[in-house]
């Protein structure tokens, strides 16, 4: 069992970094939560946007088509979707393409994915239509490249560090188990002096830049988190079939994500132009209600699930504020 290796390891080497414990929880080949099929949608741990209105894979795809317009409608266009979960955003984008043949025949897609069981279930929804790569550096180069990723970030790993400010000394921030406290964080720090980074997402990101810089195109990021400034504090959190729990409850079983720090991917984007919104801001500005309207008129037995599920993405008690997008443009 996960848990009790775990306990092994740290018998013998001691307390591991919290980016270790995320990397192992969450993708150790056999104990890892994404070795796990089971893992988004209603069955599973957590509901994301594409799966809550096929709406929003169409409005983020018109998006696409509206840039690509925008760009003089170049005629070979990579579109590459970061952690795909289901394949169900997809395929509601390409149900999108699909009505704009002069851009959907430009198109060639990537799915970057690292979970086997996700992996197949993405090929089963989707066919031939879609090529798998690993990490992002594996797709191809292209001039004109389009890339999205929704709740993608939040799910790569954080290191966490302690900063003194009288002492000005920086220490890991690491986790460890015993058998009087259970499992728990050392050393212990208030709140204002914990800071995160994730090394893992600027990789990602600056490969993002890279391509964008290097050729043409835009990115869309889409995750829930902040653009403050010196951001502190500990943002891991584990969700269990739909259930806020400890990050040590449910080893291997939980999702472990983290409040995406969108300042630092923006100000890694520098000089390319992006733009922060929230999640409602940008589906309402990019006709969601409009749409969700001629749906709902169209198709009168949907007609309730499409607004309900409409509200929850864009409302600001539900997902419309917590959410954000980051649109990056070249
Ligand atoms: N975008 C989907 C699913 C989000 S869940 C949706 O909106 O429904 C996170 C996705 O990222 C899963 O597909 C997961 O397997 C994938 N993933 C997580 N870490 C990854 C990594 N390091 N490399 C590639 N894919 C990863």
């Amino acid at each position: 069992m996960l848990e009790q290796r775990l306990k092994n390891h740290i018998n013998t080497y001691g307390a591991v970094p919290v980016r270790e414990y995320q990397d192992l929880v969450l993708f150790d080949p056999t104990g890892g939560y994404y070795a796990n099929a089971q893992v988004i949608g209603r069955q599973g741990d957590f509901i994301t946007s594409p799966e809550i209105s096929q709406v929003f894979g169409e409005i983020i795809a018109l998006s696409f088509i509206n840039q690509w317009h925008q760009m003089g409608r170049p005629d070979k266009v990579l579109l590459i979707e970061l952690g795909p979960g289901r394949g169900i955003f997809m395929a509601d984008m390409i149900r999108t393409f699909k009505q704009f043949g002069d851009f959907s025949k430009t198109l060639t897609i990537y799915l970057v994915e690292v979970c086997p069981a996700l992996m197949q279930q993405q090929k089963d929804l989707l066919g031939d239509t879609i090529i798998h790569v690993p990490t992002l550096t594996a797709a191809p180069e292209s001039d004109v490249t389009f890339i999205i990723a929704n709740e993608f970030f939040d799910a790569l790993p954080v290191e966490q560090f302690i900063f003194d400010p009288l002492t000005k000394i920086r220490q890991t921030r690491l986790i460890t188990h015993n058998t009087k406290d259970g499992w728990h964080f050392i050393p212990h720090a208030p709140h204002e002096q914990i800071i995160e980074t994730s090394e893992a997402s600027l990789n990602v990101a600056s490969e993002i830049k890279r391509r964008l810089v290097h050729g043409e195109g835009m990115a869309i990021i889409i995750d829930y988190g902040d653009n403050c400034e010196q951001r502190t504090g500990d943002t891991l959190q584990a969700v269990h079939k739909h259930q806020r729990a400890s990050v040590f409850d449910h080893m291997g079983q939980a999702d472990l994500s983290h409040h995406v720090d969108f300042k630092a991917l923006q100000q890694l984007m520098e000089p390319l132009t992006s733009t922060f919104i929230t999640q409602g801001e940008f589906l309402i500005e990019n006709g969601i209600n409009e749409r969700t309207e001629f749906l709902a008129q169209k198709h009168t037995d949907m007609a309730a699930n499409l607004r309900t599920g409409t509200i929850r993405l864009t409302a600001p008690s539900a997902m419309g504020s917590l959410f954000k997008v980051l649109t990056i443009k070249h």
